[in-house]
């Protein structure tokens, strides 16, 4: 790229005013209508009533809304807001916000701030510009969003701007889900019902309660925004579709776990510092293993507010890095040739006392019920494998997954060696008697001591049991954590239930029908475990042989939402209608195709105003170099090798040029389908073929034109310059 650009990244000063320097704990959560803030503006009636609301899923009335309103608002402009705006997750995956002053007019051309119970509790933002996927046709409706009460309102601060946010959900008046918040809590309610069920058959009299917890691991790319806005593929697809790869890739592994460079780190401390006030316990930061990759990961969370937690998460990162003038870059594969980004999702249970039910526990009965839930979960899996896969399907992912750095696109599960040969035990038969010793002899009780070292080895498997809890791996680091931990919830219910009906119908003792069914589950749920190299052929091989789905891409993948299978499913949970579910499918084919459209205009838009000229550029200047030898010494020097030089890079043009036309013209028939899935899959199959033909060329070009007239940043100047 032009020195210029360069010059300026690499030698601007950066100088990060520390804000705070208190503890953490005396300021977490500060911008949340927390416990805290509750307790001190509600009197303590309201207090105990609402909170009693929000564990009951009550019903609010319209006089506690106008207290708790009044007592928000309060709040709220303390902390300098002026508006305030119900937040929410359409099915773009990203969050909207509409803002609403607080001021009414009063007379006398004077205000008062004013916020009243309706507004808190209901808002009708325009709906009809957010992705419906059919809904909106078949229905005629219009939407509305709801306050969750089960996640805080929280201020958000943008520049100089301070805003109240109400996390709410969004749905037609005629009742679909919009959105993304919807299914969760629906899905939330049903692993509840299903889990507290299955506790109670296993003799948890006690139990109240069972929730998911989740904890995203997050990976994200830091580069420098002056590249950032001179690569318009980067603007507005989120991926470089041009870029030769850097002389120096991750080959020396002196990124991960390395020290944090200053500027980076400094980006950290104040994207944390905002998260914290937000309450988010974000813990553990670290570079990754490509250059310029990061990680930040936090405390699990209830499911609910760990899904909104990762929305804000994702969003700091990029405001924050804005303010360093950083570009924080979401995508699952911004530069080919380097590794991409994910988003480890950590899944599992727990009930209302805390205790993790994926936790190997010390007494029988800890054991019992641990082996449920992890057949259960397994089973879950083994059946629904597909549509866990087409939860991660997008444009973006399908560059990771199977790229021998993510894991494959056929899910199986990791177990690790000391798990696996407990389940091999009780399906041999070796323990038959569900006694209290031969449950202990299973060796359950040890498996915290030794889990830890050997999960962590493998970290090829999609879908990892590691230690306390699975570790969904497939995830992509731009997408919501919403809608994979939605059909986690729905299909381990299905299976609590059915292994519930199972240990019912075989009557008996109790312990020794649970025991039964454990060992009759565990051949058929046996093809979806796999502890070896995901990334390996045979694997790829032996899958198959096991019959596991291998859905390869978006196209493969979408359909298994809309079989009689996934339908009848959720649509038994009332998680997801008929109709929601295949709005879904819709909204995904549709947005699958428009992700690859803008990348395919983009890389033309780039080629066409910024390689082509370039390369023209270079031609001449040899050209007219080779001329003026010509002239200066006739044809004494041998300028055959200058005039082949010349030749390569004609012929580069030329290529270059006819990729081009080869892209345009496949692209001319896209108007021609009418059916969706065709469409995505004549992106699919036959014009990234033709993008990586284009780019093929274009990088050719980038390794050969002379540097100041190469017009886009390099993949080495903004992975290594920061
Ligand atoms: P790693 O997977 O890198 O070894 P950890 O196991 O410490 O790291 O944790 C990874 C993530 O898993 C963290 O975000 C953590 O909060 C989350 N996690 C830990 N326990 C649970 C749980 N019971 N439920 C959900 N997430 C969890
Ligand atoms: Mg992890």
């Amino acid at each position: 790229m032009k020195k210029t650009g360069r010059v300026l990244a690499s030698e601007r000063e950066y100088s990060i005013i520390k804000e705070k320097d208190i503890p953490v704990s005396s300021y977490f959560g500060e911008d949340t209508f927390n416990h805290k803030a509750m307790k001190e503006k509600l009197s303590k009636d309201v207090f105990k009533k609402i909170n009693s609301i929000i564990e009951d899923n009550g019903k609010l009335d319209i006089e506690t809304a106008n207290i708790v309103a009044h007592a928000i608002k309060e709040w709220a402009i303390e902390k300098g807001a002026t508006h305030f705006a119900h937040w929410f997750q359409p099915m773009t995956g990203i969050t909207a916000e509409k803002h609403d002053a607080f001021i009414e007019p009063i007379g006398n051309g004077e205000v008062i701030e004013r916020f009243t119970g309706k507004q808190l509790v209901q808002g009708e933002p325009d709906a009809s510009s957010f992705p419906s996927g059919g809904i909106r046709a078949t229905f005629e409706a219009r939407g509305y969003t709801a306050w969750d009460m089960t996640s805080p309102v929280f201020i958000r601060r943008n520049g100089i701007a301070t805003t109240l946010c109400i996390p709410t959900a969004f749905i037609s008046y005629t009742g679909e889900a919009l959105d993304k918040k919807t299914p969760l809590l629906r899905s939330i309610s049903a692993i509840n019902r299903s889990a507290v069920n299955m506790l109670k058959i296993l003799g948890n009299k006690n139990v109240k309660k069972v929730y998911t917890t989740l904890g995203p691991e997050q990976e994200y790319f830091l580069i420098d925004m002056d590249y950032f806005f001179k690569r318009q593929d980067l603007l507005l697809s989120g991926r470089a579709v041009l870029g030769a790869p850097p002389a120096k890739g991750q080959e020396l592994e002196d990124q991960y776990f390395g020290a944090i460079k200053e500027r980076i780190q400094s980006f950290m401390h104040d994207a944390e510092e905002e998260l914290f006030k937000l309450g988010i316990p974000a813990k553990t930061r670290h570079n990754e293993v490509a250059p310029s990759q990061f990680e930040l990961a936090p405390v699990f969370e209830e499911a609910n507010i760990a899904v909104d937690h990762n929305q804000l998460v994702m969003e700091t990162l990029k405001s924050v890095a804005r303010n360093h003038r950083l570009t924080a870059l979401l995508a699952e594969k911004p530069f080919a040739g380097i590794n991409g980004s994910g988003k480890h999702l950590n899944w599992s249970l727990s009930d209302n006392e805390g205790n993790n039910l994926l936790n190997p526990g010390e007494t029988p009965h800890d054991n019992i019920q641990f082996l449920v839930i992890l057949i259960a979960t397994l089973r879950a899996v083994h059946r629904h494998s597909d549509i866990l896969r087409a939860s991660v399907a997008s444009a973006g992912n399908d560059h990771r997954l199977g790229a021998n750095e993510a894991p494959p696109a056929i899910i199986s599960a990791f177990l690790g060696e000391q798990l696996t040969k407990i389940l091999d035990d009780i399906e041999k038969g070796i323990v038959t008697k569900a006694t209290d010793n031969a449950i202990i002899d299973l060796g359950i009780s040890s498996l915290p001591a030794v889990s830890k070292d050997n999960t962590d080895r493998n970290r090829t498997s999609p879908f990892a049991f590691t230690g306390n809890k699975f570790e969904f791996r497939a995830v992509g680091s731009s997408q919501s954590i919403s809608f994979s931990a939605t059909i986690l919830n729905t299909i381990v219910a299905e299976s609590l239930d059915e292994l519930a009906e199972m240990i019912k119908s075989r009557g008996g003792d109790i312990k020794q029908a649970v025991f039964d069914v454990i060992k009759s589950e565990i051949s058929s749920i046996k093809p979806i475990i796999f502890n070896g190299n995901n990334y390996s052929e045979e694997w790829h091989k032996e899958a198959e042989k096991r019959g596991l789905p291998n859905h390869r891409n978006t196209v493969e993948s979408l359909p298994s939402l809309v079989t009689e299978k996934a339908l009848a499913l959720f649509e038994k949970y009332r998680v997801l209608s008929r109709v929601e579910l295949k709005s879904r499918y819709h909204i995904r084919l549709e947005r699958y195709i428009k992700d690859l459209d803008i990348e395919i205009k983009s890389m033309e838009n780039m080629v066409s105003t910024q390689v082509i000229p370039a390369a023209l550029q270079y031609q001449k200047s040899i050209a007219e170099s080779i001329a003026s030898a010509v002239q200066v010494a006739g044809d004494s020097p041998d300028l055959s090798t200058q005039m082949a030089y010349l030749k390569k890079i004609s012929s580069l043009i030329g290529k270059l040029m006819s990729a081009m036309a080869d892209i345009e013209k496949e692209y001319e028939k896209t108007g021609n389908i009418e059916d969706e899935l065709k469409k995505a899959g004549h992106y699919c199959n036959s014009l990234k073929e033709k993008m990586a033909g284009v780019r093929d060329m274009s990088d050719s070009l980038e390794l050969l034109i002379e540097d100041d007239l190469w017009p886009i940043p390099k993949f080495w100047e903004m992975l290594f310059i920061s």
